[in-house]
């Protein structure tokens, strides 16, 4: 996860490890998207209401996704990725 480069805001605060732990272990360690089973390292938290919109890394609005899904998301994006 990346903070973008331009409009910092609060919002664009990097996940804690131990809540990106947390939101990994209540979802088992499988990608939401693609279901398959991934190690801590290799999933990514992706924020369903983006941070520049005000969304948080609560759970409500975090999918735990890999990073080929979590590329899917922002696919048509441009520049760093905010996640
Ligand atoms: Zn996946
Ligand atoms: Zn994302």
């Amino acid at each position: 996860m990346y903070l973008y480069v331009t409009n910092v805001t609060k919002y664009y605060t990097m996940i804690g490890q131990k809540n990106k732990e947390l939101l990994c272990k209540l979802v088992k360690f499988k990608c939401e998207e693609c279901k398959k089973i991934f190690k801590l390292e290799e999933l990514e938290i992706h924020r369903i209401r983006r941070g520049n919109v005000g969304g948080t890394y609560e759970h409500r609005n975090c999918k735990v996704v890999c990073g080929d899904c979590h590329k899917l998301y922002h696919g048509n994006e441009q520049g760093i990725q905010g996640r």
